[in-house]
């Protein structure tokens, strides 16, 4: 069975979280082959294939079901299963199928399990000639059906799927699920998906900033900072705080670079995702704090941050991970909200707390990366060109009132242009501040 595995199923693969010793759930088109591939890792195999025959050969951990997917003959205990991997399965099925078998999945599922499906995008003049294929992969309808999935427990506990992140590769998009506590404690993502960065208060500062991006210049000022990165094809990027992912198409767009963009925010990762969908570049994304998630050492070639790092109260421990998350020769770009080193006037502190900011003077800044390990720092304070950005995007904005207004609402408008306003107060004062920081991870330790 295992020879069968091609290249691309390994790549699939790659991307589930680990199932060593784990009950694995396998379901859909082509499972034959890869079940064998699962098997050699999980603990149990449980596999479900329903568009070829089933094979006689089999590893003593697995075991296969030919039964249609949405019959109820497919009888799986509730929170038996660490991990469901589906492929090529929901578009098979009808809207009303897919509702339900997303259901059966979420109570299938052991509190904390993954679901992770693959589905082919197809436009829609290729998925004419698929005769066996019910529709192509929308991925905001998936998306849709899956956040609002809610199941019980028999103790009454309420669970629902909670995005964790995702791969697009060509037309194939790979997402990954988790099963969760509905009333689970989710902390500072809680805090940020449900003030700063609300799926609305995203789509409204993406208004302003320009299609694809939550930070200072949108598309202009990416093309001037990625430019400094001498990018090379195959490189690999870390979008530290990757928002909405503008950035990232931008860099496998135009430079071919394999980018890996994370975020705390799970909306900011849910439109990222449904976004990649029929982008012909790798990206990947995932629902992470950058304070805690790991990486082995020399993974990347370059870490780039836009606009986030002032979430982050700990800098000099971030920094120190960026440093060890690189390759030798390996870059950091950072654009970030600074302040200047002296008191702050209440106004500007009071915005501050609102926010949870940690901000620093642009001297300081770059002498946190100098103290982390890095060389040839540059810190550059470019707040001439951020006052110059909020003009023309708050000019922008006044102009298209109404259209604003329409799309969104006028509160919506007043926040923003009230927002903007203050912003060019506070930076044509001085206090507040914006830095631009390039580093470098020497080639020899
Ligand atoms: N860099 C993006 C988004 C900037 S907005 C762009 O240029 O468009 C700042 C982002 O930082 C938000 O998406 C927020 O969710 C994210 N963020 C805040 N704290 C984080 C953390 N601890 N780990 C990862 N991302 C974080």
């Amino acid at each position: 069975m295992g020879s069968q595995t091609t290249s691309a199923d390994l790549e699939v693969l790659s991307l589930l979280p680990s199932y060593e010793g784990k009950t694995v759930l396998a379901i859909g088109e082509g499972i034959v082959h890869l079940t064998g591939e699962l098997a050699k890792k999980a603990g149990e195999v449980l596999a479900v294939e329903f568009t070829g025959s089933i094979t006689n050969e089999t590893e003593n951990n697995v075991k296969f079901i030919s039964v249609d997917v949405s019959s109820p003959s497919l009888d799986i205990s509730p929170g038996t299963i660490d991990l469901i991997f589906a492929n090529s399965l929901f578009a098979h099925l009808s809207d009303n199928e897919v509702e339900k078998m997303v259901q059966s999945i979420a109570k299938w599922l052991k509190p904390g399990g993954f679901i992770c499906f693959v589905e082919t995008c197809l436009n829609n003049t290729a998925n004419q000639g698929q005769n066996n294929l019910i529709h192509c992969c929308d991925p905001k309808y998936y998306s849709k059906v899956f956040k609002e999935c809610r199941v019980k427990d028999e103790s009454g506990n309420s669970y629902e799927l909670s995005v964790v992140g995702g791969k697009c590769h060509e037309n194939k998009i790979c997402w990954k699920w988790q099963k969760v506590g509905s009333e689970e404690d989710k902390g500072f993502q809680q805090f940020l998906d449900t003030v700063q960065y609300k799926a609305r208060g995203i789509l409204r500062y993406e208004r302003i900033f320009g299609s694809g991006f939550v930070s200072t210049g949108g598309i202009e000022t990416t093309r001037e900072f990625v430019s400094k990165l001498d990018l090379k094809p195959g490189q690999k990027v870390l979008d530290v705080g990757c928002g909405i992912g503008g950035g990232n198409f931008y860099m496998a767009e135009k430079y071919n670079v394999e980018v890996v963009g994370i975020d705390l925010s799970i909306n900011m990762i849910s439109i990222a995702l449904e976004r990649a969908v029929g982008l012909n570049h790798a990206v990947e994304f995932a629902v992470a704090d950058c304070t805690t998630v790991t990486y082995p050492d020399n993974s990347f070639d370059v870490i780039y941050s836009r606009d986030t790092i002032l979430h982050i109260q700990d800098k000099p421990a971030l920094f120190r991970s960026f440093y060890k998350w690189l390759k030798p020769g390996g870059k950091v770009l950072i654009t970030d909200y600074c302040r200047s080193a002296g008191t702050p006037s209440p106004e500007f502190a009071a915005y501050i707390k609102q926010r949870g900011y940690d901000l620093h003077d642009v001297q300081a800044y770059g002498q946190m990366l100098r103290d982390a390990g890095f060389d040839e720092v540059i810190a550059e304070d470019r707040t001439d060109q951020f006052l110059k950005v909020l003009e023309k995007e708050l000019a922008a904005v006044e102009k298209e009132k109404e259209r604003f207004i329409a799309d969104f609402s006028e509160e919506d408008y007043n926040d923003i242009v009230g927002g903007w306003k203050s912003k060019l107060v506070r930076s044509s004062s001085g206090e507040q501040r914006w830095g631009l920081f390039i580093a470098e991870k020497a080639t020899k330790n």
